[in-house]
């Protein structure tokens, strides 16, 4: 199928890119990689008179890493931290959950602000974003601001930013000593979108007991879901799989997907105990590591 008609805009400067999004408000839509944007105007889902074509703004293309943070400019596209050594040291989850986004020829256009933006609750980029507390930089004509996962996701690929706004940059914590991270999902096809994903993140003490730990999934709501209730009972304790199983038990009770043509409730809440338990095992066995 073809789009709607539209008029294409491609500015040369951020400046000259938020005067547009001023000028034509909600008649505008930000094209970043296309990946989701183009597919959905092709299906006629969304059909915006005027797309703001920012992926010439290379100042946006960028991986900035200091002893404390990932810095990863908007624009730029999921193969380039895919191939990064240096994220593969700070933040591995990164590393490790970039790589099941789609296909490589998706990875090669899609870009991190426009995977968290689209804001699908299955994407990978919004769980890791939401399990490693990172953080987003939005600017309009009228300033900038920063936003949690919590502030910025609303619901089902809806955010909290307004018509005005574009994503700059997004931001990671680098991995703390004895940590570990990993990512899991379950996709009914190699390539496609995941039922259930999971992803943990597990620190231990200088004894060898679990200091912190987060999980969240995705799937089982419009937004990735933090399961805290789940990792707060592993504080204090000495990773083990009885005590990480016994733990994810109460996630049936703790989530509540919908069904859909692919997959029952019921066995949606199956995926999400069993990929947290295997992520929190993971990440645990990980931290052990180093
Ligand atoms: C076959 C196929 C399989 C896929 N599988 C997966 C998968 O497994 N996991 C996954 O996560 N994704 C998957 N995708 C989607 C892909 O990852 C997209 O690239 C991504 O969702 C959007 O990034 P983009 O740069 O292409 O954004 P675009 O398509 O250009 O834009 C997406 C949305 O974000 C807005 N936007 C983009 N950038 C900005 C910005 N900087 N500031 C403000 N608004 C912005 C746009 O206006 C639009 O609403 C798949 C896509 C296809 C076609």
């Amino acid at each position: 199928m073809k789009p709607a008609a539209f008029d294409y805009l491609k500015p040369k400067t951020l400046d000259e890119a938020l005067s547009l999004l001023d000028e034509y408000g909600y008649d505008a839509k930000v094209l970043s990689g296309g990946q989701s944007l183009i597919p959905m105007m092709n299906m006629r889902l969304a059909r915006p008179p005027y797309l703001v074509d920012i992926s010439g703004l290379k100042e946006m293309s960028y991986i900035e890493i200091d002893e404390e943070e990932v810095k990863i400019g908007g624009i730029t596209r999921h193969y380039m931290v895919e191939h990064s050594e240096e994220i593969k040291k700070a933040c591995p989850m990164l590393a490790e959950g970039i790589k099941l986004i789609g296909h490589s020829q998706i990875r090669s256009r899609g870009t991190i602000g426009g995977s968290i933006v689209h804001a699908d609750p299955t994407a990978e980029l919004p769980v890791m974003l939401t399990a490693l507390d990172g953080k987003v930089t939005v600017v309009s004509s009228e300033g900038e601001r920063e936003m949690t996962p919590e502030e910025l996701f609303l619901t089902y690929m809806t955010t909290t930013m307004e018509p005005n706004e574009i994503l700059t940059s997004v931001h990671f914590p680098v991995i703390p000593p004895r940590t570990g991270h990993a990512i899991e999902e379950f996709t009914l096809r190699s390539g496609d979108f995941a039922l259930i994903l999971a992803a943990a993140t597990v620190t231990l003490d200088e004894e060898g007991k679990i200091e912190q730990a987060t999980l969240c999934v995705g799937g089982v709501d419009g937004v990735p879901v933090k399961l805290e209730d789940v990792t707060d009972e592993l504080i204090g304790q000495y990773p083990s799989e009885e005590l990480i199983a016994e733990s994810c038990a109460q996630i049936a009770d703790l989530v509540d997907p919908e069904k859909d043509i692919h997959a029952s409730a019921e066995y949606r809440k199956d995926l999400c105990v069993a990929l947290s338990r295997r992520v929190l095992s993971k990440a645990a066995e990980r931290a052990k590591q180093g």
